[in-house]
């Protein structure tokens, strides 16, 4: 990539202060992590860390629930960072302090396979979760430490992390093994970071470079629980060394992490064959797997990819966790290279697939993220009749990786704002209102955003650095925008210098100095590429980064009715009073004409009233149908 490598600016360093994110982030704070605590409390998942279970009693301590709680830390302790809180910080401290209470004398900590199954420990890395749920304990306890400072969780896992570097490698007496749901990879390098311990380094970069190799872990692994091999382990990754991958393959959450593991490695240990690889699933992925909403994973059926460019949107998967997962990989891509095909999958994903994991009132979730729905309902024969009954959110889920997947990104979510790359290049990647401190060259620089982003296209940002300081200020101009304005302290730059999609301003900048960015924000009609046969003769609509939809609460006529002529005019206005405050798109569109004819010489349609609202608000309303492409009018 020929150039320097970046260092995200952590998100305790950026105070958010947005119109369209504090209200979203607050409603995180005090509403999503106290339901979550009480769900994970209800569901047994906070007792399980007692290792009191019985045989014959339920409910049993599953193999993921470890992660659910340690995501949920991870979250809260974020949360705390940006905003006191001793009702939180207690809870914290009594969580922390069981879970660290579950550890063995050894350093082994997960509770189903030291209260459910103690002799199954490290026997099956391919189908059960252990490793994975050491990567979210590790999360947890680094995220924790760096809130409050506290070193109970975080010892804990260091001596988890140390049991598992012991066990765990190609030397005399060791597993050659690695995780069948890769996390433990990234969790390591936040280990390395946060403790400064380049075993923990060493032993992530050892799960990457076994991956896949013959003769192959699984293989030998199932050959010695009795089993017979499964032979393809696309499903998660491991069907080849990882530098020998060219497409992403299977489940789409497991993908994520593990290439988001494979990003921190090139940048920490400046592995260029690594890189390559990440840039070649990348381009893979963003090319022909992604949806316009920033989802990934079409298929329920592996919770994963499907042949290229099949994307149906009445059944796509996209699960809220793939496309933070997705942001979490985009986020350290930035890192390798400051480039905006990073920073606009990431955006893309964040406004639109992941945004809408969680209701407005921050209560209910999406696990999979469709891009229609029509509703379903079966009559007794099995026949569908009339549809009643729609796809919702969700308060909780057995498998409840989501909901706390998303608290901790949301909580987090000034982390993914900024890089600062070399020691002269500050790198604005999302337009969020708010003050952060970056570190360039030996000074410290604040800079602070203005904006009503992503409802208007006005971003001002005041660069205050402590004593005037030369640097270059990156500000990504998104792939999507046509036109733009670039000013300093009133003077027109728009011509200022342009790499990788980011506009340079350099200069010797002094306390006060101002910004103003102003990107064009018209409705645009989106199409598809010709080979993905769900969106043919099909147009989606997008404005900035906000993906819309066509709801039923907004219309009379069934929204599988509606199709959209191509020359309708469309007005952009925003709706304080509606879904806590949007820009909808309304013009004339076309629906299906009453009648009983099934085939006639002319289009059975008639002119109707169309209202789009943002894809990510969808569902918060009454029940209905829904859909991100409509079929284009004859
Ligand atoms: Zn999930």
């Amino acid at each position: 990539m020929g150039q320097q490598h970046g260092k995200q600016v952590l998100f305790s360093q950026v105070k958010i202060d947005d119109a369209f994110w504090s209200p979203r982030i607050a409603v995180n704070r005090q509403v999503t992590l106290a339901h979550e605590y009480e769900m994970c409390r209800t569901t047994g998942r906070l007792d399980a860390f007692k290792l009191h279970w019985e045989p014959g009693t339920e409910p049993v301590p599953h193999i993921f629930w470890d992660s659910d709680v340690a995501k949920w830390v991870e979250a809260a302790s974020y949360s705390l960072a940006a905003h006191p809180d001793p009702d939180l910080e207690r809870k914290l401290d009594d969580i922390t302090t069981l879970i660290a209470s579950a550890q063995q004398a050894d350093g082994y900590l997960n509770t189903h396979f030291t209260a459910v199954e103690p002799d199954k420990r490290f026997t099956n890395l391919r189908d059960w979760h252990e490793l994975y749920c050491a990567g979210h304990l590790i999360e947890a306890g680094v995220a924790h430490a760096e809130a409050t400072g506290k070193r109970t969780l975080l010892d804990a896992v260091c001596r988890y992390a140390d049991l598992l570097a012991r066990v765990f490698g190609t030397g005399e007496g060791q597993i050659p093994g690695y995780p069948g749901h890769e996390e433990i990879e990234l969790a390591l390098v936040k280990l390395y970071r946060a403790t400064g311990q380049r075993r923990y380094l060493e032993l992530s970069r050892y799960f990457i470079d076994q991956r896949g190799r013959q003769p192959h872990y699984y293989d030998l692994e199932s050959a010695r629980r009795g089993e017979k091999a499964r032979g393809d382990y696309s499903y998660c990754q491991a069907h080849l060394p990882v530098r020998q991958q060219e497409s992403v393959t299977g489940h789409a959450v497991r993908a994520m992490y593990l290439y988001s593991g494979m990003a921190d490695i090139a940048r920490e240990t400046d592995d260029q064959t690594l890189a390559a690889a990440c840039e070649r699933l990348w381009n893979h992925l963003t090319g022909k797997q992604m949806y316009v909403t920033g989802g990934i994973g079409a298929s329920r059926s592996n919770e994963g990819f499907l042949d290229d460019y099949d994307l149906p949107d009445d059944t796509a998967y996209c699960e809220t966790c793939a496309g933070i997962g997705l942001i979490f990989w985009a986020q350290r891509m930035l890192q390798l290279g400051c480039d905006r095909r990073y920073a606009d999958v990431l955006e893309r994903a964040l406004y639109n697939n992941v945004l809408a994991g969680s209701s407005l009132d921050g209560r209910r979730f999406f696990y999979d993220n469709p891009l229609a729905a029509y509703g379903t309902k079966k009559d007794s024969q099995g026949r569908l009749t009339q549809t009643t009954r729609y796809y919702q959110r969700s308060e909780w889920f057995g498998c409840a990786c989501c909901p706390p997947n998303y608290a901790r990104l949301l909580s987090s979510l000034g982390g993914y704002v900024y890089s600062v790359y070399g020691d002269n290049r500050a790198a604005v990647h999302l337009y969020v209102g708010g003050e952060a401190t970056l570190a360039i060259g030996s000074g410290q620089v604040t800079i602070r955003q203005q904006t009503r982003y992503p409802w208007d296209g006005q971003i001002a940002i005041r660069v205050s650095p402590e004593k005037p300081a030369a640097f270059q200020l990156a500000l990504r101009i998104p792939g999507w925008c046509q036109s733009f304005r670039l000013q300093v302290n009133g003077q027109d730059v728009s011509d200022a210098p342009e790499t990788n999609g980011y506009r340079l301003i350099e200069r010797t900048w002094s306390e006060g100095d101002q910004v103003v960015l102003t990107l064009e924000l018209p409705v645009r009609r989106v199409f598809a590429h010709p080979s993905v046969r769900a969106c043919q003769n099909k147009v989606a609509i997008q404005r900035g980064p906000i993906v819309y939809c066509a709801e039923q609460a907004d219309h009379s006529d069934p929204v599988r009715h509606l199709c959209l002529p191509e020359d309708t005019a469309l007005q952009a206005s925003f709706e304080a009073d509606l879904l806590g405050g949007v820009v909808t798109i309304t013009g004339t569109a076309r629906a299906a004409l009453p009648g009983e004819a099934l085939y006639g010489p002319a289009p059975l349609t008639k002119p109707c009233p169309i209202r789009l609202i943002p894809y990510y608000v969808w569902n918060n309303r009454q029940p209905g149908e829904m859909r991100v492409w409509l079929p284009i009018a004859p």
